[in-house]
């Protein structure tokens, strides 16, 4: 039995949503087609350049470079896909550790695990969602030696090669600490940009602080080509070889099938690069949308104690992709009450990801202690956050 102050509360959140969202029910988060898509999609089914060869693929690469400010953007089936090639290319090797956020999607842990390489828990904070910048240098101090100019874990004597931030339901990372982290402890930089298209930290966007960052287009993000990814680099050479490794590893010729290394089929098709395309000029509108709907749900929540709507850290710009709603520790073991009510009346809420650490496959992974990251798990729902909810009650 919940105790009736606890109901009390449980009511207020879930009134509190349906005020912002308006009747019936409501999606987490909708993708919606209103620009040229059909437009595209036709020219695509018209000429027959439905697969890997076609003007689009090119196109949406430019224009994911333009709007992010990367050098390069390379895309690719999906956003695990992406993160694979990226750490690949970053030199991660099989029997080596890769250091990441054991509160994240579990697609960042399963490409580490796809290269041989194993995943290594990193604990996250509050402030930004994302690692804690302070614990991991203190615990990067004390349980890792530099041995010929590598980062070696004491206790495991394996090789950490990389750290892989990710920036939590859209919010920017501590870039500037993470940085740092990596050039003192001989780390290579990986951002898992998958949430935080249209993110920007001190104006420069997501992804494009680490050697090479990843985006994701699946169908519940910023923007959706169905399924797709992206892989963004200032290298030239990082960027030919994630073409090159992308499509099979095929040299260029008129005719003749010549391979040089084992390649992989993760190229985007050119019908679903159209959708991106489309959903590119819209891009900015969608996220305008969103910072508006935070606001809404801030003013709602702020006439409740007890949570908060979580708010981008400062210098930041978030795309806000999941609005996300943080209980006070009091009223933590309500998590699963406020799910319950809002789900059983149609609004979709959703908690944040079991950790990584918690999962049958990584239960064995090396991990930091995570009492911030298992802390944030309990108290985060993330909240309907299309960009369609801005405009209040439809
Ligand atoms: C969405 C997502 C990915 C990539 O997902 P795909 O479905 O493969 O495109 C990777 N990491 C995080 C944190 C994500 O949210």
């Amino acid at each position: 039995m919940i105790a009736s102050k606890s109901a009390e509360f449980v009511n207020q959140v879930v009134g509190a949503i349906r005020e912002v969202v308006g009747p019936g029910p409501v999606a987490l988060h909708e993708p919606s087609f209103d620009g040229n898509e059909w437009l595209y999609l036709k020219e695509c089914l018209d000429s027959n350049y439905v697969s890997s060869v076609g003007k689009f693929v090119e196109q949406f690469e430019l224009l994911l470079a333009s709007y992010t400010g990367a050098k390069y953007a390379i895309s690719v089936v999906n956003g695990t896909a992406a993160l694979q090639i990226a750490l690949k290319l970053a030199g991660v090797n099989s029997g080596e550790e890769v250091l990441l956020p054991a509160l994240t999607f579990v697609a960042t842990a399963n490409a580490v695990s796809y290269l041989g390489a194993i995943p290594h828990f990193v604990e996250s904070e509050e402030s930004t969602l994302g690692i804690d910048v302070v614990k991991l240098r203190e615990y990067l101090s004390g349980n890792t030696e530099e041995q010929s100019g590598l980062c070696t874990n004491k206790s495991t004597k394996r090789v950490i090669r990389a750290l892989v931030p990710m920036h939590t339901f859209g919010h920017p990372s501590d870039l500037e600490q993470l940085l740092s982290i990596a050039r003192d402890f001989n780390l290579v930089l990986v951002e898992d940009a998958a949430e935080s298209l249209g993110s920007f930290y001190q104006g420069q966007h997501t992804g494009t602080f680490g050697l090479l960052g990843t985006l994701s287009f699946n169908g519940n993000k910023t923007i959706t080509t169905g399924g797709g990814g992206a892989i963004l680099t200032n290298d030239e050479a990082l960027a030919r070889r994630a073409k090159h490794l992308t499509t099979t590893a095929k040299i260029a010729h008129k005719w003749e099938f010549d391979h040089d290394e084992i390649g992989y089929n993760y190229r985007m098709p050119n019908i679903n690069a159209a959708l991106g395309c489309a959903q590119m000029e819209k891009l900015p509108g969608k996220i305008s949308s969103k910072r508006e709907l935070f606001k809404r749900y801030e003013k709602e929540f702020k006439l409740i104690s007890g949570a908060s709507i979580f708010e981008e850290p400062s210098n930041c710009q978030s795309n806000y992709w999941l609005q996300t709603l943080l209980l006070e520790d009091d009223n933590l073991d309500l998590r699963d009450y406020v799910l319950e009510a809002s789900n059983k009346e149609g609004i979709m809420t959703r908690p944040a990801w079991k950790l990584m650490s918690n999962l049958s496959p990584y239960r064995n992974s090396p991990a930091m202690s995570l009492e911030g990251a298992n802390s944030l798990y309990r108290r985060a729902i993330n909240l309907p956050s299309s960009p369609v909810l801005s405009l209040g009650a439809r």
